[in-house]
C-alpha cells in the first residue's frame, strides 16, 4: 500500500485526474481472465492505492468494475468522491441522441451516479452490425457536451484521435476535450501527437503502456522485451522491475499510463513507481526503441470514414 496517493494531472476543465489508472480491457495479450478476475483486480488496485480505473462499454466488464468499486467502498477503503472512473462510448452509439442514453446504461452497469471521465472510444462510427456508419464525430461530441451538462460525467474527452481530428474538434466545439487516450510505449513513443495534445492543454492517457515488453504473441515483436539488457540495467540501478521502468518512462513524460493486470502482486508493483526518477539520458535511451509499431491494430477499419492511424 502506498504511503501517499499518486499525484494528479490538472485537466483543462479544472478536474484532477490521478496519474496512473488500472486498465480493465482484456484480450490484447495472452489473457484468459474471467470477468470475476476484474472485480478482484479493481478491489486489489484500490487497496494498493489506485484511485483511477479505466473501463469501456465494449469491454463488457463495467458490472464487475462497479462490483470491485462497491467492495472497496463497503470495506471503508475509499469513498466515491476519492475515485476517478473513466468509461467510453462505443462506435455504434455515435448519433448525438444516443450518447446520453449510452452513458446512462454504462452508469447503471457500473452502479454509479456519474463517471469522472467519458471518452469517445474511436473517431470511427459503425452500425450495430459493425459496418461503417457516416456519423461525424462533431455530432457525437455535441452529445458528449450534453452528458457533461447533465452531470453524468465530470469531464469529457476522446480516444484514438489523430492530430487533424483533434484540431477539427477544437475548432468546432464549445467544450474542448480534456483528454486524448491513445497507445504510447517504448516502441510507439508518439512524440508529435503527445506534443500536440499537451500544447493544447489536453491530457494524455497512455494505453498498452508496456508495449512489447510483455508477451503479445507476436513473433515479430520489436525490442524491448522483458529481458532487454538496457531496460534491465536501468531497473537494476533503481532496484525496480523492467515493467516499473517502462511505466516511469510514461510518467516522466507527463502521461497517465493505464497498466492492465489482474494479478494482485503485479497490480501492486505497477503503482509503486512514484519513488524514483529516470535521468534525461535514460529517458532518451528508452525513447530510442521507437519503431512506430502498434500493439493495437485496427486494420479491419482501414476503409471506414475517420480511420485515425
Ligand atoms: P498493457 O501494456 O497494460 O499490458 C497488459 C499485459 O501486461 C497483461 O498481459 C498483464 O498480465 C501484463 N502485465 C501487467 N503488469 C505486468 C508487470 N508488472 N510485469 C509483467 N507483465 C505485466 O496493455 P493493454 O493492451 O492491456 O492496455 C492497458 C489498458 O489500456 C487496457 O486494459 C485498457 O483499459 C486500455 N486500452 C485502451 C484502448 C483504447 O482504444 N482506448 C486500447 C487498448 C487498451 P497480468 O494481467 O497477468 O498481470
Amino acid at each position: 500500500v502506498l504511503a501517499t496517493q499518486p499525484p494528479c494531472v490538472l485537466l483543462n476543465d479544472g478536474n484532477k485526474m490521478p496519474m496512473i489508472a488500472l486498465g480493465t480491457g482484456r484480450g490484447t495479450a495472452k489473457e484468459t481472465d474471467t470477468l470475476d478476475d476484474v472485480r478482484n483486480a479493481v478491489f486489489w488496485a484500490i487497496e494498493a492505492g489506485y484511485r483511477h480505473i479505466d473501463t469501456a462499454a465494449v469491454y463488457g466488464d463495467e458490472e464487475q468494475v462497479g462490483q470491485g468499486i462497491a467492495d472497496a467502498i463497503a470495506k471503508g477503503i475509499v469513498t466515491r468522491d476519492q475515485l476517478f472512473i473513466t468509461t467510453k462510448l462505443w462506435n455504434d452509439k455515435h448519433a448525438r441522441d444516443q450518447v446520453v442514453p449510452a452513458l446512462k446504461e454504462s452508469l447503471s452497469r457500473l452502479g454509479l451516479e456519474y463517471v469522472d471521465l467519458f471518452l469517445i472510444h474511436f473517431p470511427i462510427a459503425t452500425k450495430e452490425d459493425g459496418s461503417p456508419d457516416n456519423i461525424d464525430y462533431l455530432d457525437t461530441w455535441k452529445g458528449m457536451e450534453e452528458a457533461k451538462q447533465l452531470g453524468l460525467t465530470t469531464s469529457i474527452g476522446v480516444s484514438n484521435f489523430n492530430i487533424s481530428q483533434i484540431d477539427r474538434l477544437l475548432a468546432n466545439s464549445n467544450v474542448p476535450p480534456a483528454v486524448n487516450e491513445f497507445e504510447v510505449n517504448p516502441t510507439l513513443t508518439q512524440e508529435p501527437l503527445v506534443y500536440h495534445c499537451m500544447s493544447h492543454n489536453i491530457a494524455v492517457m497512455a494505453y498498452s503502456p508496456f508495449g512489447f515488453l510483455v508477451s503479445r504473441n507476436r513473433p515479430d515483436a520489436p525490442p524491448p522485451k522483458y529481458d532487454d539488457p538496457i531496460i534491465g540495467a536501468i531497473a537494476a540501478k533503481y532496484g525496480k522491475s523492467p515493467g516499473q521502468v517502462v511505466l516511469r518512462f510514461a510518467i516522466e513524460r507527463g502521461l497517465v499510463p493505464i497498466p492492465k493486470s489482474t494479478n494482485q502482486k503485479r497490480i501492486a508493483e505497477n503503482i509503486n513507481v512514484f519513488d524514483f526518477e529516470l535521468s534525461a539520458e535514460e529517458i532518451a535511451a528508452i525513447a530510442s526503441f521507437n519503431k512506430n509499431v502498434r500493439v493495437i491494430e485496427i486494420d479491419g477499419w482501414k476503409d471506414y470514414p475517420n480511420y485515425p492511424f
